[in-house]
């Protein structure tokens, strides 16, 4: 029986992962839920599930939760706040974390699950875009696996050799030549820049082929999504910059694929639904039915490969420029790119100047060499504060 943190139980991944584990509970069970405010989507959610411990990030909401849990006749411990996250990560109530909150937020816990142990489900790449490194040792330290969630890294992952994955220091398969992640290419896809100028976060948030939370459905109609997805793939197989291509495809039925010295392509396939890479992280290296419907390939459209377009999507550019760039510049690219998100969001920033922002933050911020959490955390404050004034000034 594997004991499972579900943290970000509120979203996308949050219920795909809880629908999972309820198809099989005689192997799984989700013993801690989280969430940030919604706290009646989460009481909810322990109704269903019945977790050991409940955790909202938000502290102000601790009483609500706790007196709502109570008139639901849920039993279970509560807590809250950004550290009751990461002792819930790194606790004796779960052996497998999936980390399924979005952005920075979730850095923490992410990092707690890895330094004790945990078989870490990862879908929260923006953690693993800002501290690499860090998130890598304290996986090898804490003698825990760490399974990748997002769709093209699952896939990746079942497509390169079983050894020097899922724990210790990644290094390429001296025979691979190449890994390439496919986009979708999103809603916007084969779009000018003149089309895109009046697009709205409805629009932006519309996705052709999954259903995602808001901050990465944009991130895949600017495609920053790929961006981020190249540099976590870098960390997660040590693989070159140069090593790791795009290319879009948009019946997103082929998860990406990976190319041999000999020629050899090995790809994954499967319909777009994220409870596969999920029900992959969670039995590997067994598998389970994951509720997915089969793939037909006889009924589907033909698969279609094209280049992706830098020019249009600026932001996939700015990404590779930053991973190559080393150091903190993914750090900041990601923190600019939050903020950037934010304001689209919001409405108050146009969907072309999301990159602008981010161009301009990394302009300003020279990359640094990570030395260790906090470093990395005070360059994250710094470079959504640079964000705010471009933003402000710009207006
Ligand atoms: P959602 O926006 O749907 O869910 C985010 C979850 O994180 C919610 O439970 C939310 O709680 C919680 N959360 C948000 N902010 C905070 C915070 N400050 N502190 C603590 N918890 C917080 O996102 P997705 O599920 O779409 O994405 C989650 C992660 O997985 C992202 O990093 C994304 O890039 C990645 N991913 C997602 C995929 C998908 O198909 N959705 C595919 C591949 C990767 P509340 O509900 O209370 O706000
Ligand atoms: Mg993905």
């Amino acid at each position: 029986m594997k004991n499972v943190a579900v943290l970000g139980a509120t979203g996308s991944i949050g219920g795909n992962t809880l629908d999972v584990i309820a198809r099989h509970p005689e192997r799984f069970r989700a013993t801690v839920l989280t969430a940030h405010r919604q706290v009646d989507a989460l009481v909810a959610l322990c109704m269903q599930h019945r977790p050991e411990l409940a955790v909202i990030a938000d502290p102000a909401l601790e009483a609500e939760l706790s007196r709502k849990l109570t008139a639901a006749g849920v039993r279970c411990d509560v807590a809250s706040g950004r550290e009751a996250l990461a002792t819930a990560a790194s606790g004796n109530l779960c052996d497998t974390v999936v980390a399924a909150i979005v952005g920075a937020a979730g850095l923490q816990s992410t990092l707690a699950a890895a330094r004790a142990g945990k078989r870490l489900l990862l879908a929260n790449k923006e953690a693993i875009v800002m501290a690499g490194p860090l998130l890598l040792d304290a996986v090898a330290a804490g003698g825990g696996a760490l399974i990748p969630v997002d769709s093209e890294h699952n896939a990746l992952f079942q497509c390169l050799p079983a050894e020097g994955l899922a724990g210790g220091k990644p290094s390429l398969h001296k025979g691979v030549r190449q890994l390439t992640l496919t986009a979708s290419g999103g809603p916007f896809r084969g779009r000018n820049r003149a089309e895109l100028a009046g697009i709205t976060p409805e629009q932006a948030c519309k996705h052709p082929n999954w259903v995602m939370g808001r901050k990465i459905s944009v991130d895949s109609a600017t495609l920053m999504n790929k961006g981020l997805e190249v540099i976590e793939a870098h960390h997660l197989f040590g693989a070159a910059p140069d090593l790791i291509n795009v290319v879009v495809h948009p019946q997103s039925l082929v998860h990406s694929f990976v190319e041999y010295v000999d020629g050899s392509v090995l790809a994954q396939l499967g319909n777009p639904d994220m409870r596969t890479a999920i029900a992959h992280a969670l039995a590997w290296p067994e598998r389970v039915n994951a509720g997915v419907a089969p793939l037909d390939l006889t009924a589907c459209a033909p698969l279609a490969f094209e280049p992706p377009d830098l020019t249009t999507f600026r932001c996939l550019a700015l990404a590779f420029q930053a991973l190559r760039a080393g150091g903190d510049a993914p750090a900041v690219l990601n923190a600019a790119n939050e903020i950037a998100v934010e304001a689209f969001l919001a409405g108050s920033l146009a969907f072309l100047s999301i990159a602008d922002v981010v161009d301009a933050v990394l302009a300003e911020l020279p990359a640094q060499a990570v030395v260790d959490v906090q470093t990395l955390l005070e360059r994250d404050r710094v470079a959504r504060e640079a964000a705010r004034r471009i933003l402000r000034n710009a207006c």
